[in-house]
């Protein structure tokens, strides 16, 4: 374990955006807690690893049943410590997960076990094929606050269930979260030592990176997810990168404008706009334009903004102090370049330091700071296009490629424009949603990462494949080895032409008659 990295602080309170109240204090773990984790993870794989794929799934089972029957704790403490409202905590957090364990109960099996590899190579038709799924060892996981339960949790089951060891690096904003994901898990039945709970702030993070681990699923900042890439390529650590987003949502000329401007609310202020998926920019067709801003400014000004824990409640505060100033950072740089502000553009200082107005913003363009960085603040920009093709290229002017949205009656020119916009998903009709599917991949383009986590994909990050190749003749030599000369490389020339140069079925009886003459080639 390197010693260069610098720990600034040694306790970290979690605290409550909503009320400022103290939950809890923890101790930030060190190069020591770090050291030691990663140790006993790595000391616990093996047994853990030997329980196989069904027994570990019985153990998710146990699992989302505790989950399920401590629904409303469980959410109220996401509540509490991240501040979306409690609903919010129910379906963008405690469902995901209980979903993502419903594919991995159903599906970890069937991703992971051995496969048959069939292979159409003429040469080496005397040998059988076998796909090995190996768990990595030990996964280290380092985890964002806005979704600060669903994201580590559906990360860390796809470890486990594929036999790896997890040790996880929460957000320092949401360590309390993290500590009761741990407690469901032993009480599920997770052996002591397989999954471990480091809390710290980007010091125990970078300490994780360069720990002995042997593969990392980071979700968090571009600009910190560029920093782990650097220090990951010395040691060729594989790296799963779930970076920010500038997800724009395209509204077409026969979009259901009711429809679509309540989808551009609700897709820029969930979760308060801390969200990778939010709508981050929106752009209508030009002759819809005015009707559109006017609809999202008024249903904008109608969200009930406070505490979480109010059943009334839509939209929370934000995580911190350093969040909102950089949402006002976005909205006074939009209004100096000439954007209107429709609604918001303000704190909320009676109800707390962090709480911030939905804001609507229009005759915005990609000079300004709130096109083209990530703002992850509850701020909807919304710009104009004249035809198909121009707004294509504005969603497609953008270092991220996270998500998109289009929105349009006409379903095939929708998935038309999906295929041309670069994202990781595009939805037609809807926003975030794809969230929630735990059978699609999740993950972006260009800066916005690299890799998948959710579904197949996500199980698939988790291990190594290793191919098992046995040939099937032991006792014959092989009619490539040494001996170049002589019939051989006419013969070889032969069996290329044979194979390559005719229809399937000329091809097949000629690969039979060929490789009776190689292998009668003598040695
Ligand atoms: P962040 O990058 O500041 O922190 C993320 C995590 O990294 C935290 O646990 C933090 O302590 C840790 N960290 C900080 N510096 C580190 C370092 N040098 N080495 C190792 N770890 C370090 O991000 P955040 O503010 O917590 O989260 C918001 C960001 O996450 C937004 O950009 C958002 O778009 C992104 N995000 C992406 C996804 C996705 O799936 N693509 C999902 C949620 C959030």
């Amino acid at each position: 374990m390197p010693a260069d990295v610098q720990f600034a602080v040694s306790r970290i309170a979690s605290v409550n955006p909503a009320t400022g109240e103290v939950l809890g204090e923890f101790d930030c773990a060190g190069l020591a807690e770090v050291r030691a984790a990663v140790t006993r993870a790595r000391a616990a794989q093996p047994d853990w690893n030997a329980w196989g794929v069904l027994k570990r799934v019985k153990v998710l089972r146990r699992f989302q049943q505790l989950l399920l029957a401590r629904k409303d704790d469980v959410a109220q403490r996401i509540t509490r410590e991240a501040g979306k409202p409690y609903v919010e905590s129910l379906l963008t957090e405690v469902l995901v997960v209980l979903d993502a364990v419903r594919f991995l109960i159903d599906n970890a099996f069937a991703v992971l076990r051995e496969e048959k590899l069939p292979h159409g190579n003429p040469a080496v038709t005397a040998k059988s094929g076998r796909i090995l799924r190996e768990p990595y060892g030990v996964i280290g996981i380092i985890s964002p606050w806005n979704y600060p339960f669903s994201i580590p949790a559906t990360e860390v089951l796809s470890g486990l269930v594929a036999g790896n060891t997890v040790v996880l690096k929460p957000s320092e904003f949401t360590l309390l979260i993290a500590i009761t994901l741990q407690s469901l898990l032993q009480e599920a039945g997770v052996p002591d030592d397989v999954f471990h709970v480091l809390p710290g702030d980007g010091s125990t993070g970078a300490a994780l990176v360069k720990s002995d681990i042997d593969k990392l699923v980071f979700t968090g900042s571009v600009g910190t997810g560029r920093r782990i890439a650097q220090v990951a390529a010395e040691r060729l650590l594989p790296v799963v990168l779930e970076l920010g987003g500038k997800d724009p949502m395209l509204v077409l000329d026969d979009a259901d404008l009711d429809v679509a401007s309540s989808a551009a609310v609700w897709g820029a202020f969930v979760n308060a706009g801390q969200a990778c998926l939010s709508v981050e920019r929106c752009y209508v067709y030009e002759k819809l334009y005015p009707r559109f801003v006017d609809l999202c400014a008024e249903k904008a000004r109608k969200l009930r903004v406070g505490n979480g824990m109010d059943e009334a409640t839509e939209i929370g505060p934000m995580i911190s102090e350093q969040q909102v100033r950089l949402v006002e950072a976005h909205v006074e740089d939009a209004r100096a370049h000439g954007a209107r502000v429709l609604s918001g553009g303000i704190r909320l200082r009676d109800l707390g330091p962090t709480f911030y107005a939905p804001t609507v913003l229009a005759g915005v363009d990609h000079r300004m700071r709130v096109m083209r960085e990530e703002t992850f603040g509850p701020v909807l920009p919304i710009a104009s296009f004249r035809d198909d093709a121009e707004a294509v290229r504005l969603a497609n002017d953008s270092e991220y490629g996270l998500a998109a949205s289009v929105w349009t009656r006409d379903r095939s020119r929708g998935e038309a424009i999906a295929r041309q916009i670069q994202a990781g998903t595009v939805m037609v009709n809807d926003v975030l949603s794809c969230f929630s599917i735990s059978e699609a991949p999740h993950g972006g383009m260009k800066s916005s990462g690299l890799g998948r986590t959710h579904g197949r994909w996500g199980l698939e990050e988790m291990v190594r494949v290793k191919h098992l190749d046995t040939d099937l003749l032991p006792r014959v030599k092989k009619p490539w080895w040494f001996g170049y000369g002589g019939e051989f490389a006419p013969q070889m020339g032969a069996f290329l032409e044979m194979i390559f140069a005719r229809p399937l079925r000329q091809r097949m009886s000629a690969a039979v008659r060929s490789r009776g003459a190689l292998w009668r080639r003598k040695l």
